[in-house]
């Protein structure tokens, strides 16, 4: 059938120690690799066969989860370092730095340990325990500071990131916001994957926006590589002003842009490209939560709140489309981090998103 995406990650080829370079393997059980980093992409298309059934364009979602560190941000991790060894701003011995609260931490973390780094993660005060024990469990060291300072305060994460950065010796900012190589991680593997995967026929690509680098680099590609023909969606939260919103908070996190009421400037990263998104669509927090709490129960999906709000917004554009439309949505990670959240109905109700109560079925049935 035309809409099967293909397996393009278990044919990798692949060098047998001891024999000619030449001699490779087809390895269909799945791929075999020499370092975690090259366990770093090649991730899989599913299909959501329930949540997008009363659709007729196929919708098909990116599962970013599988990467080694357990996120989208692998990718950025190890193409910002592998860019900053070449151009000699990371040397052997030297320390990444970098301020996140984060994917982009373990990510950098992930590489570091394996390329013989240390790594230096900046985090506010409100991340969570599991978040920094992640961190810690790869040998980063992590740093604690104070979170909702403005940026000029010097103890504001990004300030405090770069001021160790340039202290420590050997120091390296990885600053995915700025970082050219955290979009062509996306322009250089991400597109082409999916592309690849969907044999050209994807129409429609769905992402949110945080540093911009996901959407920005992978939209690049697919807008090239079709002659522009791929349409662009960009995903954000109704009062990020990404989408033109007044910056008040909201509770999915790792998307959108927020504005400390001190800045005089709104500037946006570089890692951002307006320009290569057709459109912006908002989401309700509301709207996107309930999504996550369906795809698991729907489609067996435990994906974090940003994946979950692009699915909201994927699944209302499909709505206008036909049945030779393949929508591409990214999923960032995995729900697991935010089961203390996203997936606990208390916390829903508590918050407002969820109105019903507990469903309890084998609580009836006991005396
Ligand atoms: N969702 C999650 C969970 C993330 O960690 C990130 C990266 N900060 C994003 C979405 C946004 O991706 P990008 O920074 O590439 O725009």
């Amino acid at each position: 059938h035309h809409r099967k995406a293909r397996t393009v990650s278990t044919l990798e080829r692949l060098p047998i120690p001891g024999t000619a370079d030449d001699l490779r393997l087809e390895t269909p059980g799945g791929p075999v690799h020499e370092s975690v980093l090259d366990a770093v992409g090649s991730s899989p298309l599913v299909r959501l066969r329930r949540t997008a059934a009363h659709l007729s364009a196929a919708v098909y979602v990116k599962l970013e989860q599988n990467n080694p560190g357990g996120s989208v941000k692998d990718r950025a991790a190890l193409w910002m370092v592998r860019r900053a060894e070449a151009d000699g701003s990371l040397r052997p011995g030297g320390t990444i730095v970098e301020g996140t609260s984060g994917n982009t931490g373990v990510g950098l973390a992930v590489v570091g340990a394996q390329l013989g780094y240390s790594v230096v993660v900046v985090v506010p005060d409100k991340t969570s325990r599991e978040k920094i024990a992640v961190l810690r469990a790869y040998g980063a060291e992590v740093v604690v500071v104070p979170g909702g300072v403005p940026r000029h305060d010097p103890r504001h994460v990004h300030a405090t990131a770069v001021r160790l950065a340039e202290e420590i010796p050997g120091g390296w900012l990885a600053n995915q916001y700025d970082n050219p190589a955290n979009p062509a991680a996306h322009r250089e593997t991400t597109g082409p994957e999916i592309w690849a995967q969907t044999g050209g026929r994807i129409t429609t690509f769905v992402a949110g926006i945080g540093t911009g680098g996901t959407v920005s680099g992978t939209g690049e590609h697919l807008k090239a590589v079709s002659g522009g023909r791929v349409r662009v969606v960009g995903v954000d939260p109704q009062s990020s002003t990404y989408s033109g919103g007044d910056g008040s908070p909201w509770a999915v996190e790792s998307i959108g842009h927020y504005l400390h009421p001190d800045t005089v400037e709104d500037v946006w990263p570089e890692s951002y490209h307006p320009e290569v998104l057709d459109e912006i669509v908002t989401f309700s927090d509301r709207d996107a939560l309930l999504t996550g709490r369906r795809l698991a129960r729907e489609e067996g999906l435990l994906v974090g709140g940003s994946a979950a709000a692009a699915v909201s917004v994927a699944l209302r554009e499909a709505e206008g489309l036909g049945p030779q439309d393949v929508v591409v949505v990214l999923l960032p990670d995995s729900g697991r981090s935010y089961l203390s959240k996203n997936f606990d109905d208390d916390w829903l109700r508590g918050s407002g998103f969820l109105e019903e109560g507990v469903e309890h079925p084998v609580r009836a049935l006991l005396p």
